[in-house]
């Protein structure tokens, strides 16, 4: 990948300008940026950065290459910062947590669970470890910074797909052999509210359902879809809400394995017979994981449609694409449409109204495409490609087509 193109690491740059951030000493010395992307996109000077001090105390600036240095040492910094490990070399107890894995990958909601899990043993004192219980075929790389001191991973054929009940009956063994003090998973219809409350019924517990402030003794539930609180007693198995605790940030954690427990066969009552491809356009955009979504940057419809269909993805609007009549209304993502919660959004010429950036605050990653680099979407994104519209799309297609091809070659 070309070094000329600038990439943020909008985590590094956070903890560069936090003073209180445990890092921040660390950072700051090793970034010591003399020139910094602030936040608007410009570049800033920061003249102390510049220069260094001589021997006999008296500061230096080299007006040759001492920006360039400092950049280097910019993007060293970015590459260096390794978070303290936390160990915990002998548990006394494990909290459980049963990720969802959407796609092999934590997802924001398993990492405030995680989050939530390390906040309990905060509570509960002594050395408590986090162990994560995963089913089937995982391709999460960043266990150890989302706060996994434990991993029991089922890999079985048994676990793949729709499994309630194996993996089910796998939790149970769990439960018998390392006896967790709280199981947690995420409320959600990604898996996490099914396996839980079929936990809760086999154990022949209570579970505590859309659980987002949790304490020892007592815990604050969402009810009435949301619209209020419910105190109720801490149970031992929390089916927890989106946002319950703040996600791991700040230590690394060890990813032991721990050898899964024996599962004998179970007989399955629900066969899982695969998924079945549907028009991405026919799935609701509430619920769209892929959304392709444009706005006043698009010029060519044709293309976008065509991008959109190549790509499998389901398509989205800005407020003025609708109302210029380009898109139906329920293609409208934002404060007056929809709010979406897509694992992916890519964002075409939209510029990021604030209305239209309220509509995707639960969306993971988003990608700008604009021909502006200061604009709003662009410092949302987690990526940005600037450029026209059409030529990216294009382009984009065409990488898409190539690398199907290859896949087929390489099958052949
Ligand atoms: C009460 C209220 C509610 C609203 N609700 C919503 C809502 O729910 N959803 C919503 O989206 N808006 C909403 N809006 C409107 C919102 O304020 C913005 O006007 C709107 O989001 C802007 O849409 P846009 O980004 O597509 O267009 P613009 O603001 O015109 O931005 C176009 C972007 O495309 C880029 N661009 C131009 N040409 C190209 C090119 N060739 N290639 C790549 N990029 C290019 C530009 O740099 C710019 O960033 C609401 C407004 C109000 C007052």
């Amino acid at each position: 990948m070309s070094d000329d193109i600038i990439r943020r690491d909008p985590r590094a740059e956070w903890i560069a300008r936090n003073r209180l951030h445990p890092l921040h000493e660390a950072m700051k010395q090793a970034g010591a940026a003399a020139e910094v992307r602030g936040p608007s996109g410009l570049i800033r000077r920061n003249p102390h950065a510049v220069g260094f001090i001589g021997p006999n105390g008296i500061k230096r600036i080299d007006r040759l290459n001492g920006n360039a240095q400092s950049t280097a040492g910019r993007r060293a910094a970015a590459k260096t910062v390794e978070l303290p490990l936390h160990r915990v070399e002998t548990p006394d107890y494990y909290i459980a947590v049963v990720p969802d894995l959407v796609g092999g990958r934590l997802t924001a909601h398993d990492k405030d669970v995680l989050g939530q899990a390390h906040q309990l043993i905060a509570q509960l004192g002594g050395a408590g470890a986090v162990v994560a219980i995963c089913f089937g075929e995982s391709r999460e790389d960043s266990f150890d910074k989302a706060g996994v001191d434990r991993l029991m991973q089922f890999s079985d054929a048994s676990f793949d797909g729709y499994s309630p009940e194996a993996r089910v009956t796998a939790l149970q063994n769990v439960e018998k052999s390392l006896s967790p003090k709280f199981w947690l998973f995420p409320d959600s219809i990604a898996g996490g509210f099914e396996i839980g409350c079929r936990l809760a019924a086999r154990l022949d517990e209570r579970p505590l359902t859309q659980a987002w402030q949790v304490g020892l003794e007592s815990s604050i539930c969402r009810g009435a879809g949301g619209s209020s609180d419910i105190t109720r007693a801490t149970e031992r198995i929390l089916l927890l809400a989106q946002e319950c605790a703040n996600p791991i940030d700040e230590t690394r954690h060890e990813v032991l394995p721990l050898e899964a427990v024996e599962v004998t066969a179970v007989t399955a009552r629900v066969q899982d017979l695969g998924q079945v491809s549907v028009d991405p356009n026919s799935i609701a955009l509430a619920e769209a994981e892929f959304i392709l979504s444009a706005g006043n940057g698009v010029h060519d419809w044709d293309n976008f449609h065509r991008a959109a269909t190549l790509l499998g993805a389901t398509e989205g609007g800005s407020r003025v694409v609708v109302d210029d009549g380009h898109m139906p209304r329920f293609r409208q993502v934002g404060a007056s449409g929809t709010w979406v919660t897509a694992r992916v959004y890519i964002a075409v010429g939209i510029s990021g109204a604030v209305q239209h950036l309220q509509g995707i605050g639960q969306c993971d990653k988003v990608i700008a495409v604009n021909t502006d680099v200061s604009c709003d979407m662009v410092k949302r994104a987690a990526l940005s490609v600037i450029d026209d519209s059409n030529e990216v799309l294009t382009e984009l297609m065409k990488l898409v087509a190539e690398y199907r091809q290859q896949e087929v070659t390489d099958a052949a």
